[in-house]
């Protein structure tokens, strides 16, 4: 065995409950040897060559944190693009982008990209003006053709929504994309009358969307740039483990070699799994997606690995184009499916389930839910199985018997708890009515089904930040966006619950807690280095709390502001 290092500190939680707490861990070759006291340690110090490391003595030491759904590549490409959202945003080289207050700051915004282009006289009429990050609940209402056609008529104007389930588009932009009125496409929107109110809804309409300004969006070496600022903000966070929930939108080699480029070059502190999108392996595979699992099994590393399937079967909470029950929206909407038929699901998800691959279902609205959970019992019907971990992501909107039925087919939930306090209060009027929006992310009813959960932050697809300890604090506290009123006080939990559902629950949700997601004797020695301890501060203080960096394979990395 290589040298080891003991790190010493004032406290480590280990997230093994059997042995909860420590203060100090003995790692070499990446993993931990034993973790204890540098008492306990002694049978190990006594016999092998180590050096104490006391740098982090007083602070407190958790297993790096697990966000077990985001889009880091994907999203990191979209900050290069011209921006309209509703907070602060970054480009690909880290430098401050401002926010737009509102729809009118919007278009005002569009107006003058326009018209500087015009100005310039360099761009042909003919190349779309391309935006990203409009918010249709914080900034006021959905855009529309005729809106953007008033900024212009010959000038292609091509916006994409924050969350990327909605693309909204003017006339010229329709007539390149080569859609007309009699167009039969899943998500081509329409006014009452039936012709073209120029949106995009869901991956096989923004697919079609898309194919006009895909040089814009996936710009070479966009990729790699984006990796590299995406894992500072990782550590930053305390992040050491992520799974990127859209593997393949662009393309399986691109961006599985883009980030192994940038994880050998030391730019990607991050163990990073890679989850294909179904639709996009069907097209590519068809049924020989399990030759494309050996292939990319072969290549894989315990830093890079493709993991499961994803399913996206709803729209998004911010876009307001999730599924929803009786009694539906506010303003009548329906929100829309995602392009796979839900009659086909059974028949779409049985080879993944037959061959122990694991399913990962997006599901954000209550009758996307029942939808899954039906599927899911059909699948336990056809082919009964256990310890399977079929995962509903996000879970934003949903009943408590839809917890016990979750918990009863034994399946699990990665959840998107910022929602409760970004944007109840706003959809309590907008979409979704008060009810479902106080009651967004039902944790309590997950701890009280028994069902095990995950919190994840979609990163960077919704407004939200990548920061599992702001996952956390609102997962404990349930404080709205007003800073005083608890929404659904009963879907509240504990402390313990939450820091769990970022470490060890979340990787339960990976299927790694095997060798994540704890600091116990021969898993990763990945860690997060905190200045105070989540479980002693106040709890209304756990998101402020200090990152000094992550610790991943024995290795620190220093968070940077
Ligand atoms: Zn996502």
């Amino acid at each position: 065995m290589e040298k080891l290092k003991v790190l010493t500190a004032n406290r480590i939680h280990t997230m093994d409950q059997g042995r909860p707490y420590a203060s100090a861990v003995a790692v070499s070759e990446g993993r931990v040897v034993s973790v204890g006291t540098l008492e306990s340690l002694q049978p190990w110090l006594r016999r092998i060559p180590h050096e104490i490391d006391d740098t982090f003595k007083d602070h407190i030491i958790l297993p790096g944190f697990i966000d077990p759904h985001t889009h880091l590549r994907l999203s990191g490409t979209y900050m290069g693009l011209n921006y309209v959202g509703p907070i602060d945003s970054t480009d690909p080289q880290g430098r401050l982008v401002s926010s737009l207050a509102d729809r009118n700051a919007v278009i005002a915004r569009l107006k003058l990209l326009v018209d500087s282009r015009n100005d310039s006289g360099t761009s042909e009429d003919n190349h779309p003006l391309v935006a990203w990050g409009y918010d249709p609940g914080m900034q006021g209402g959905h855009l529309d053709r005729k809106m953007l056609d008033a900024i212009s008529t010959e000038v292609p104007i091509w916006v994409m929504a924050y969350a990327p389930h909605i693309i909204y588009t003017n006339t010229p932009m329709i007539d390149q994309i080569g859609v007309d009125v009699d167009s039969r496409i899943h998500g081509l929107g329409r006014y009452p009358d039936g012709s073209l109110n120029g949106w995009f809804i869901e991956t096989a309409a923004t697919a079609v969307a898309s194919r006009p300004v895909r040089d814009q969006l996936y710009a070479n070496g966009f990729g790699r740039d984006a990796l590299a600022l995406q894992g500072q903000v990782a550590v930053n966070s305390g992040v050491t483990t992520t799974a990127d929930m859209i593997y393949g939108i662009q393309s399986f080699d691109t961006e599985w070699d883009d980030h192994a480029e940038a994880i050998a070059n030391g730019m990607l502190p991050l163990r990073m799994f890679l989850v294909p999108f179904e639709p996009t392996l069907r097209k590519r595979y068809g049924d020989d997606f399990l030759s494309f699992y050996q292939t990319m099994a072969a290549k894989s590393t315990d830093r890079l690995a493709v993991h499961g399937v994803k399913y996206v079967n709803d729209g998004s909470y911010p876009s307001m184009t999730l599924r929803l029950n009786f009694p539906g929206y506010l303003d009548g909407e329906e929100g829309l499916a995602g392009e796979i038929p839900w009659q086909d699901m059974f028949d779409r998800m049985l080879p993944f389930w037959n061959n122990g691959i694991q399913i990962h279902s997006h599901a954000n609205g209550d009758e996307t839910v029942d939808m899954t959970l039906d599927t899911l019992a059909a699948l336990q019907n056809a082919s009964p199985r256990f310890d399977h971990r079929f995962t509903i992501e996000h879970y934003c909107i949903s009943t408590p018997a839809q917890a016990r039925r979750l918990a009863a087919l034994g399946g699990v939930a990665s959840v998107n708890p910022y929602f409760v306090h970004y944007r109840s209060q706003l959809h309590a009027d907008q979409g979704f009515g008060p009810d479902r929006s106080e009651a967004t992310a039902r944790l309590g009813s997950l701890v009280r089904s028994g069902a095990t959960f995950a919190l994840h932050s979609d990163y960077n697809l919704v407004v939200a930040p990548m920061h599992p300890l702001t996952a956390a604090w609102i997962a404990v506290n349930r404080l709205a966006a007003d800073g005083t009123t608890v929404v659904a006080p009963g879907e509240r939990i504990s402390v313990d619950q939450a820091l769990r559902a970022i470490t060890i629950d979340a990787a339960f949700v990976l299927n790694q807690d095997h060798c994540l997601g704890s600091i116990e004797v021969g898993k990763h020695a990945d860690f997060v280095i905190l200045d105070d301890d989540p479980y002693e501060v106040d709890p209304m203080k756990i998101k402020d709390i200090n990152i000094r960096g992550t610790i991943l394979a024995g290795e620190f990395y220093a968070a940077k502001t």
